[in-house]
């Protein structure tokens, strides 16, 4: 073992241990958002593939190098866009009331001081050795020990960027220092030694750049959770490609330890690559979303995992070959596939953050080829913080990691709803304007908003419905279920891009004390996050689940179109509770018809 190596793994642990403690800082009001920052953050192999798509190492390589150089730079510039966008959204109701002040001096602009001073100092420093010889000093000095203390200071800047996101107040600060540590990473690599020539590099930046910020200006805000898959895709891929560049570059005759890590680079960047491409094209609707099950398929999927884990053994301890590597990437590919077919689309998210973890270890791989300690400090982190996202949603689901994977959920045969209403009794329907009789007489509302509110795109009626509410002197306020819609902190992003205050926001835990005392509880297409059968029967699938205790509320009205289900297939016995009352249709429609019954 080398040191350089026992280095690098000392590194990726105190990263992975840094990371879990402030990752698990990181709200659930924040967890969309966290998301893409990682997510733009492991853009990071955008590193080590400029050099793959810069240096001499034969055409292959620089195409492969090219193709990582557009997904990295793709993943970069959109993900810290759409983060920027999303953070901008959160603001308190004060934030938003308040009149834009001018202030002549901030004394938090002092912090700028020692970055001043240190700039000051390296420059001093060019300028000396620049006078000697600039080429000299570009190609050898800068290239060889400047570059290792930007990457020092970049992955302190991402740490703090990641830090920041603790709270809605610093997250954007925090990004705009995650944003200057890419710069600086990249910048710096650009003066690598190893560099010849920049023609493709410029390239596929400006593809990527262009791609990338298409999607992060442009995707809405509804269609994060299929962005944020194809993002993970892009940068497994990237991962992926530098891997194959560099086993054929060196002939498949690589140190053992260097082609364990190689190996498990292209093997799970492959997998995490199709893996989110299927992932992204389920919850975009361009492939049936429920799971696509057949007999013996988790046999056959192991079976196929241990032929590539047992070819990737022989490619390690036994002499090259070019072909048996080949075979195990298409592998790796088909396993990716195979793997996510089974699960429905509702799980994805589950499944995107898996991806995430997945992608950043692809990555941290990939630093310990090129021995590039960056690399493996972003991928530590953004395995570590896709773990914890996935472990936090299987808990609010009550569900554990293996189900999620290999338990097909979603499969569930879904009833007929008119039959069920016969079965089970009364269902009591409403319409918009007795709800504003309702409405006439109530001091608190508390809005539950879920699933079908994304669907509808409900976001911005629900939150001019909420102000009219609170004009006439009613109490509101917005109960946030962890598991809520199909991304964790889903909710949260939608209802910040209505303009609606995080500070009226509510987690599960602190608003369920609140429902007894409170007049209304008004669904906007939640279902599962409302099912009263996760608390009371012990049959349920859902039992076990935390809920929000809406049936607690004295009147409970909920907007959905029909009876049908949510995405577990259970139905939901709060729809025959004699103090729940139905406004079927569209919840942007039927929030509309409200608003303006109000109004009149
Ligand atoms: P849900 O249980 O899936 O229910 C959503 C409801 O929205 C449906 O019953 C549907 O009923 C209604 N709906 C759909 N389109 C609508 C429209 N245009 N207008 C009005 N209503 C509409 O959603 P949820 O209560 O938010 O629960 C989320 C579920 O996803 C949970 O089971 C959770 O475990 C799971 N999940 C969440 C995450 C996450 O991170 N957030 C991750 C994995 C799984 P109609 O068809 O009758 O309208």
């Amino acid at each position: 073992m080398t040191t350089e190596l026992e280095i690098g793994l000392y590194i990726f642990m105190l990263a992975g241990f840094l990371g879990y403690h402030i990752i698990t800082r990181v709200p659930p009001l924040l967890h969309t958002p966290l998301m893409s920052a990682t997510n733009a953050i492991a853009g990071i192999s955008l590193v080590g593939s400029l050099v793959v798509a810069g240096a001499d190492y034969g055409t292959f390589s620089t195409i492969l190098g090219f193709i990582a150089v557009t997904c990295s730079s793709t993943n970069v510039v959109g993900g810290f866009l759409i983060t920027d966008r999303m953070l901008k959204m959160f603001k308190t109701a004060k934030d938003q009331t308040a009149q834009r002040q001018y202030i002549p001096f901030d004394p938090k602009m002092l912090l700028g001081l020692p970055v001043l001073v240190i700039g000051g100092l390296v420059l001093m420093y060019a300028y000396e050795q620049l006078s000697e010889d600039p080429v000299h000093f570009l190609r050898d000095v800068l290239a060889t020990h400047a570059l290792k203390y930007f990457y020092i200071l970049s992955a302190a800047l991402f740490i703090l960027g990641l830090k920041g996101l603790s709270s809605p107040k610093y997250a954007r600060r925090g990004m705009f220092a995650a944003e200057l540590g890419m710069l600086m990473a990249v910048a710096g690599t650009l003066f690598h030694h190893e560099i010849v020539t920049y023609k493709w590099i410029v390239i596929g930046i400006f593809i990527g750049s262009a791609i990338g910020g298409t999607m992060g200006l442009r995707i809405p805000m509804t269609a994060v959770p299929q962005r944020t898959a194809l993002s993970h895709s892009l940068g497994a891929l990237a991962a992926c490609l530098v891997g194959i560049s560099e086993y054929f570059r060196h002939h498949g005759e690589l140190d053992r330890v260097i082609m364990t890590a190689l190996g498990f680079e292209v093997v799970v960047g492959g997998l995490t690559f199709t893996g989110s491409l299927m992932a992204a094209a389920k919850l975009q609707g361009l492939l049936p979303g429920h799971p696509i099950t057949y007999k013996g398929q988790n046999i056959f999927n192991l079976s196929l995992l241990a032929v590539i884990v047992g070819s990737l053994i022989y490619l390690v301890i036994m002499p090259p070959s070019g072909t048996l590597f080949t075979i195990v990437v298409g592998l790796a590919f088909v396993f990716g596939f195979m793997l996510v077919i089974p699960i429905g689309a509702a799980d994805m998210p589950v499944v995107i953050a898996l991806l995430n973890s997945y992608g950043g270890l692809a990555d941290a791989a990939m630093g310990f080829v090129l021995m590039n300690n960056i690399q493996i400090i972003t991928g530590s982190l953004d395995g570590t913080s896709g773990f914890l996202l996935s472990l936090l949603m299987c808990k609010a689901m009550n569900r554990s990691a293996f189900n999620v994977l290999f338990g097909a959920f979603g499969k569930v045969e879904k009833k007929e709803g008119d039959q069920e209403a016969e079965a089970k009794g009364n269902v009591c329907s409403i319409s918009p304007e007795e709800v504003t009789v309702l409405l006439d007489n109530v001091r608190s509302v508390i809005i539950v908003p879920g699933y079908g509110m994304a669907v509808a795109q409900a976001q911005h009626g629900v939150a001019e419905l909420a102000k009219l509410l609170m004009k006439r002197g009613i109490n509101v306020k917005y109960a946030i279920h962890p598991v809520a819609g199909r991304m964790p902190g889903h909710m949260n992003v939608l209802l910040a891009e209505a303009n609606v205050p995080y500070d009226q926001l509510y987690t599960m835990e602190q608003i369920n004390p609140y429902f007894p005392e409170t007049d209304i509880a008004l669904v906007v297409g939640a279902n599962d996050v409302t099912n009263p059968a996760a608390k009371n029967d012990r049959n349920s699938p859902l039992y076990g689940m935390p809920i929000l205790e809406v049936d607690r509320a004295k009147s409970i009205i909920v907007l959905k179109r029909s009876l049908r289900p949510g995405f577990s297939g259970v139905d939901n016995d709060l729809y025959y509770d004699p103090k729940c009352m139905m406004l079927f249709g569209d919840a942007k429609e039927s929030l509309n018809r409200l608003f303006a019954a109000l109004k009149s």
